[in-house]
């Protein structure tokens, strides 16, 4: 075997390690039986263990170094291969082992005592578990390493090559448009909530299902079942399992259903060349969003969309839809209400949620916050960026379930996957000036065929930035988001 068939090798056994526990992830989320949870946390610490010491196996790293110093010989696929995989060597083996058992050790912890707060609107008894949480980021900032700022380190966990400094630039261009576009799109446009008759939740699975088959998901490697929260995860590379929740009277479960069924075509369209590698699979947060969003929103919520899908929508809710016209529709699922809550956010709101939990764990991370503070700060910025006045922290600051994970440098990915979807839509339209019609005629075969062409085929081997610069010749620019959304929300 040559040097690139024994890191495949290695490759493949994590790659198979890595699914089973997304598997039992899964089936915790799923199907778990409520006196399981005990024994299952067990079974993951044990699997966790067995894929670390594959993980930090110092001959694991004699190999990238060896296929390293081959360097430019090699294809551009087995240069990802060895890039990805240095990246993730030098991920598990910067921590030290007792640095990471007592992370895990904390965050398990913590989620219970957050789980409680939050339902007793009780900051004080989280607050001292949320400091412990941010030293202990910082020390894994310090670990990992950065150039500028420590937050650096903790994004690159999740958006390789993501800064700062990058964030905040993006941030300061959609901070004024954003609110302006708000205070113009209140009043006129608030439409009264949608009140119908109760749905069947078998006939609203019917309909999700019918939506991700029109999309283009694969039923054959793939499935859809119900949990508390809407996820989706890769168990292979034909095996994509999405989830939803259903609601008897809302219509919520198909933008979710879009929603996860954009994450999970771009991992059901990635090469098969690249399975059972670190490849095989969406190459960051903010892409994999940005497909997401794109299903969700641009199209998902779009007149052309709904031109074909109301008469669907009709016919399998006749007492619900059979008298909705598509204005009223698109005036109910665009309806712009600066709220409270992170994930029930309209399309021109939504980034200023994130933008405020930016700013406040960048401040936390640098100690120029203290963790008892974040309250009063949460607040100050709900009004002033939002014009919301939180009436507790239980819908305020305990919302997200992000920090008591010990997730920081996660919630900017989203924004960045907002503005990549408008980006990448931008360069969509132009190869298909008659988008409109495309979609209005349910033609959604076109669009994932240039997605698989530009993005989903290639997996992970393209870093974010260079491949977003391949797919439409720029780096991240945020002007085609505030373009998209004055066309959406301001005529
Ligand atoms: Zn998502």
């Amino acid at each position: 075997m040559n040097i690139i068939d024994h890191l495949r090798a290695r490759a493949a056994e994590l790659s198979d390690l890595h699914h089973v526990m997304a598997l039992m992830q899964w089936d915790q989320e799923v199907m778990l039986p409520v006196r399981a949870a005990a024994e299952r946390a067990q079974q993951f610490a044990t699997m966790s263990g067995i894929a670390h010491r594959k993980e930090v196996d110092p001959a694991l790293g004699e190999l990238i170094r060896t296929a390293e110093a081959d360097g430019d010989a090699l294809s551009v696929v087995d240069q990802a291969l060895v890039r990805r995989m240095r990246r993730d060597y030098d991920q598990s083996t910067k921590l030290p082992e007792e640095f990471v058992v007592a992370l895990s050790a904390l965050t398990s912890q913590a989620l219970p005592v957050w789980v409680a707060a939050r339902k007793n609107n009780d900051f004080a008894s989280f607050a001292p578990l949320l400091a412990k949480l941010v030293a202990m980021s910082r020390r894994q900032a310090d670990y990992l390493g950065y150039e500028k700022e420590p937050y650096d380190a903790l994004l690159d966990l999740y958006e390789e090559g993501l800064t700062a400094g990058r964030v905040r630039e993006c941030f300061d261009a959609l901070r004024d448009p954003l609110r302006t576009m708000i205070a113009k799109a209140g009043g006129g446009r608030d439409e009264p909530p949608w009140e119908g008759e109760m749905f069947a939740v078998e006939e609203q699975i019917r309909f999700a299902d019918r939506m991700l088959a029109m999309i283009g998901f694969d039923f054959d490697r793939g499935r859809q079942d119900r949990s508390a929260h809407p996820f989706s995860t890769g168990l292979g590379g034909c095996d994509q399992r999405v989830t939803n929740r259903y609601s008897p009277r809302s219509i919520e479960f198909i933008f979710s259903a879009l929603h996860e069924g954009g994450h999970a075509l771009y991992e059901q369209n990635v090469g098969a060349d690249l399975a059972r590698t670190p490849l095989g699979a969406g190459v960051s947060l903010g892409i994999h969003e940005s497909q997401s969003r794109l299903w969700e929103n641009i199209i998902g919520r779009s007149a052309s969309f709904w031109r074909h899908c109301l008469p669907l929508l009709r016919e399998a809710f006749p007492a619900q839809f059979g008298e909705m016209e598509l204005g009223r529709l698109m005036r109910m699922i665009n309806a712009v209400r600066p709220g409270l809550i992170r994930v029930e956010a309209d399309e021109l709101s939504y980034n200023l949620h994130v933008l405020i939990r930016f700013e406040l764990e960048l401040a936390l991370i640098n100690g120029e916050l203290a963790t008892t503070d974040l309250p009063a700060a949460w607040n100050e910025r709900y009004r002033d960026y939002l014009g919301v006045a939180v009436p507790s922290d239980s819908d305020g600051v305990l919302q997200d379930i992000h920090w008591a994970h010990g997730s920081f440098g996660y919630f900017p990915t989203y924004t960045i996957g907002n503005l990549a979807s408008a980006q990448i839509w931008h360069a969509y339209c132009a190869v298909d000036p008659e988008h409109e019609a495309t979609i209005g005629q349910g033609d959604f075969g076109r669009i994932r065929g240039w997605l698989t062409e530009q993005i989903y085929r290639h997996g992970s081997v393209y870093p974010p930035e260079e491949l977003l610069l391949r797919v439409t010749g720029e780096r991240l620019n945020p002007d085609y988001f505030l373009r998209y959304l004055k066309n959406k929300f301001m005529v």
